[in-house]
């Protein structure tokens, strides 16, 4: 009845933009799955709690009271949309996403949000562990140089400084993380149809998923 696609990939991929733009266009909720790991890194950092505490943080995963709207994301009353993006929480995130009960808990929530509504869905494990009955799966990728540049842009616009080797490398260390844990690592779905969207603007892929959801 309603109409699930997700659309999954590594950091700085256009997942989040292109995603967003799609949702617009079908008119059906976006909802971006990397801030939910980015809030609760957020919380967990602002509580001083160790990122590699497992027990703490499977704690707090499981009393936490978080919100997410199309625009914004709230922890315990608190809007962290903004905050979430530090490079603070984007270097620690990919150490709590490890946690197999984090996941288990985010997900359910994920699938909630599924079931009510239309969504476009972006993330790592989307096409393979929270929505594997998706009508359409998009797996989005783009060269690792390409994938920097956009995420130093990026930041150069929000006035950071920042150096471009830096943001390769920690792009780097997330994808390794992101790959290799145990408990739903990123992977492409066996029936995802494979975007890669290196220097490919964000319209024309939109396009390009607009058409094969016409298919
Ligand atoms: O998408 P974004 O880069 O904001 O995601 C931040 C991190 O959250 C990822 O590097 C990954 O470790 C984790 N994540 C995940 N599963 C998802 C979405 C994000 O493990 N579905």
């Amino acid at each position: 009845k309603y109409l699930q696609i997700a659309i999954d990939g590594p950091a700085g991929a256009g997942k989040s933009t292109i995603a967003q733009k799609l949702a617009k266009r079908l008119n059906i909720t976006y909802i971006d799955t990397g801030s939910m790991y980015r809030a609760l890194t957020y919380k967990v950092i602002k509580e001083n709690i160790n990122i590699h505490n497992k027990e703490q943080i499977i704690n707090i995963t499981n009393n936490v009271d978080m919100t997410i709207s199309q625009d914004n994301i709230f922890i315990d009353g608190e809007d962290v949309t903004r905050n979430i993006r530090s490079q603070e929480v984007t270097k620690s995130v990919s150490y709590i996403a490890q946690i197999p009960e984090v996941r288990e808990c985010l997900v359910r929530l994920q699938q909630k949000f599924a079931t009510n509504n239309s969504v476009v869905m972006d993330g790592r494990d989307i096409g393979t562990h929270v929505l594997p009955n998706a009508a359409i799966k998009i797996f989005l990728t783009a060269s690792i140089d390409e994938r920097a540049h956009r995420r130093y842009n990026e930041l150069i616009q929000k006035g950071e400084a920042v150096v471009y080797e830096d943001i390769k490398e920690s792009i780097k260390a997330r994808d390794k993380l992101d790959t290799e844990r145990q408990h739903a690592p990123l992977k492409k779905a066996k029936d995802a149809i494979i975007l890669d969207t290196t220097g490919l603007d964000v319209d024309i892929v939109v396009e390009k998923i607009i058409y094969i959801i016409s298919q």
